[in-house]
């Protein structure tokens, strides 16, 4: 399976298509997911090229998981979470549908469960989860 660069995230990384960013450096970015699970729930990235783990490079992997540990930190002071859950999927048969790696980050709450994917969230409550989290940072 080859990078096809017309992918949702590829797009956002070129400025084609608007993103609410939380936190970026030279080699990933950090933005709002627009169909949250949870509130906060943010997605890492690699600035450059792969489809998911299994074409990354460890420089790739080292720099996200770099981000991950931070933004993870952030969310759990920013919401008061009791927990994080970290989420990866691989191809489409492991739940992937966006075809650029990424990390999904979820603050969660004991005794509370996930929302159902597929449901767009509110802009403006996921512009303020954002600003919580980049000021946490
Ligand atoms: P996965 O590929 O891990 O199954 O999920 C892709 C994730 O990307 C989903 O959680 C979905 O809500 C999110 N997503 C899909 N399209 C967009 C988009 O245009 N912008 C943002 N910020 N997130 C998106």
């Amino acid at each position: 399976m080859s990078y096809d660069d017309q992918n949702i995230f590829a797009k956002i990384l070129r400025g084609e298509i608007p993103n609410v960013t939380v936190y970026e450096d030279d080699e990933t970015l950090c933005f709002m997911d627009i169909m949250p699970r949870a509130d906060g729930h943010c997605l890492v990235i690699p600035k450059t090229p792969c489809r998911n783990i299994l074409d990354a490079s460890p420089d790739q992997l080292n720099a996200c998981m770099k981000t991950v540990n931070r933004v993870a930190n952030a969310a759990m002071k920013a919401f008061g979470a009791d927990g994080i859950t970290l989420q990866q999927f691989n191809e489409a048969a492991g739940g992937q549908e966006v075809f650029h790696l990424h990390f999904h980050i979820l603050p969660r709450h004991e005794g509370v469960a996930t929302r159902p994917p597929g449901k767009m969230g509110d802009m403006d409550a996921i512009k303020a989860h954002a600003e919580a989290i980049a000021a946490a940072l």
